[in-house]
């Protein structure tokens, strides 16, 4: 039989649902899923792996926007999950208010990116997820339940992979609105990187470094996201790399047009922290992600794992962007416990040869407590991630009071759940 419900943003996967629901109020989210016996939320369908798919109905939460609330007094905003973080942001700039941080692109909508433990960069910065303190939830049974930051099962509901049931809501901290410059430094020596990542990573409020491992030695570019009310200046070198005389794109040689300023221009949070502009909305991308976050403690031994595989990874890679997460406390967040190093890969659309090398890749950063990111590719298995997340049974526990019957479980949670 076939179905509408088309496929994820990258196209690498067709959703099998044969009902896409696209109710507009928290009521009809509510007589849906009481209806239902397999569903789950389908949020802006960005994620590369099957998280979102297997079940006979998908919700898309994309109508589930609004209202966008501000509590001064607590320094939040309340939104509906479905709203993407590019359209908050644009709500947030009217109230002088903006988020910590945000992804590399502002398409992602809230409830899917917290979801799934999405994160930007900064050695400061938390995952996305983190900034969560409130969310509303309808589970299996259609019941609106509410979660605060301190309740007993909080840290477990936050990042979720959508099995506990529909976010309909969340509240997030918001701080004052704030200004970043962005400059694009190239050729970092990787010996500068290795000797000192901490040094670089901490150069800003912000930083990813991009590689395509081409040259193993040098890596192509670092993004250094600055808060001018915070971070020393920066001066026309970084660790040997040189200020860019122009603008750039992630992939070298691509033009930047689609990409947030840079040469240092000053300009507001939302419109330089991703590396994507908000109006730029990409087609869909012929790429594939992958993810692993290791311990920061293990970042330079794990790229150097990394440059060891670079003659296989070289063929299938895109652009290789390393960034980092500041630890936290939720369950199943890639950064839980940890500081964390995300070593991503973009690769090319050619899944059999990326899930081919995968495992390889996976043996390698294994000594280094990998964990990978929930909306990428990935192979490790159940065993692995209870090793990976201490809190793993508790948060099975959790999904089993809240869903016995498994009206949200899909092929990728049963896995998890040891169903
Ligand atoms: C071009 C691109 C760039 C990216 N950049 C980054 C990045 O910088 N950092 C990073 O960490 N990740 C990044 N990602 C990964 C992305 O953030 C995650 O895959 C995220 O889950 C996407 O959110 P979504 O709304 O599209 O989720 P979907 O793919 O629609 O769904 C993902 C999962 O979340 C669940 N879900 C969605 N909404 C809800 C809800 N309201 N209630 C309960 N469960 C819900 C779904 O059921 C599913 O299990 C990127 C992805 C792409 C395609």
């Amino acid at each position: 039989m076939t179905n509408d419900v088309g496929t994820n943003w990258a196209g690498n996967l067709a959703y099998s649902a044969l009902t896409l629901h696209k109710p507009t109020s928290v009521d009809e989210v509510r007589r849906i899923v009481a209806a239902s016996s397999s569903i789950r939320a389908l949020g802006s369908r960005h994620s590369f792996n099957d998280i979102a798919d297997g079940t006979a109905e998908l919700l898309s939460t994309a109508a589930l926007t609004g209202p966008v609330t501000v509590d001064r007094e607590r320094s939040t905003v309340s939104v509906g999950a479905g709203i993407r973080y590019g359209e908050l942001a644009r709500e947030l700039e009217r109230e002088g208010l903006a988020l910590a941080n945000l992804a590399s692109l502002p398409h992602i909508s809230v409830g899917g990116a917290v979801a799934t433990g999405t994160h930007g960069s900064g050695i400061r910065n938390r995952s996305l997820a983190a900034a969560v303190v409130g969310l509303e939830l309808v589970t299996a049974s259609g019941e609106l339940v509410r979660f605060s930051a301190g309740d007993p099962d909080f840290d477990g509901a936050v990042v979720n992979l959508g099995a506990l049931g529909i976010v309909t809501r969340l509240e997030l901290e918001v701080e004052p609105a704030f200004e970043v410059e962005q400059t694009v430094f190239e050729k970092l020596p990787l010996e500068n990187l290795l000797r000192d990542f901490d040094g670089v990573t901490g150069a800003a409020y912000s930083v990813s470094v991009f590689t395509t491992w081409r040259d193993p030695d040098v890596a192509d570019a670092v993004w250094v996201k600055r808060r001018p009310d915070r971070d020393a200046p920066l001066e026309g070198t970084l660790f040997g790399a040189v200020a860019a005389d122009d603008e750039r794109h992630p992939l070298p040689g691509l033009p930047a047009i689609g990409c947030t300023p840079q040469l240092g221009a000053a300009g507001p949070w939302y419109n330089r922290l991703p590396h994507f502009k908000l109006d730029f909305t990409p087609s869909n991308g012929v790429e594939l992600q992958s993810e692993y976050l290791v311990p920061r403690v293990h970042a330079v031994d794990a790229i150097r794992a990394v440059r060891e595989l670079s003659a296989e990874i070289v063929p299938l890679l895109q652009v290789n962007e390393i960034r980092t997460v500041a630890a936290d406390e939720l369950w199943l967040s890639s950064s839980y416990g940890t500081d964390a190093v995300g070593l991503h890969f973009t690769w090319v659309q050619d899944q059999p040869a990326v899930q081919k090398l995968l495992p390889k890749l996976e043996a390698a950063l294994e000594p280094f407590s990998a964990r990978p990111h929930w909306g990428k590719l990935f192979t490790s298995g159940a065993q692995d991630l209870d090793r990976l997340y201490p809190r793993l049974e508790d948060f099975r526990l959790l999904a089993k009071r809240l869903d016995p019957d498994g009206v949200f479980a899909n092929p990728f949670t049963d896995g998890l759940m040891g169903r």
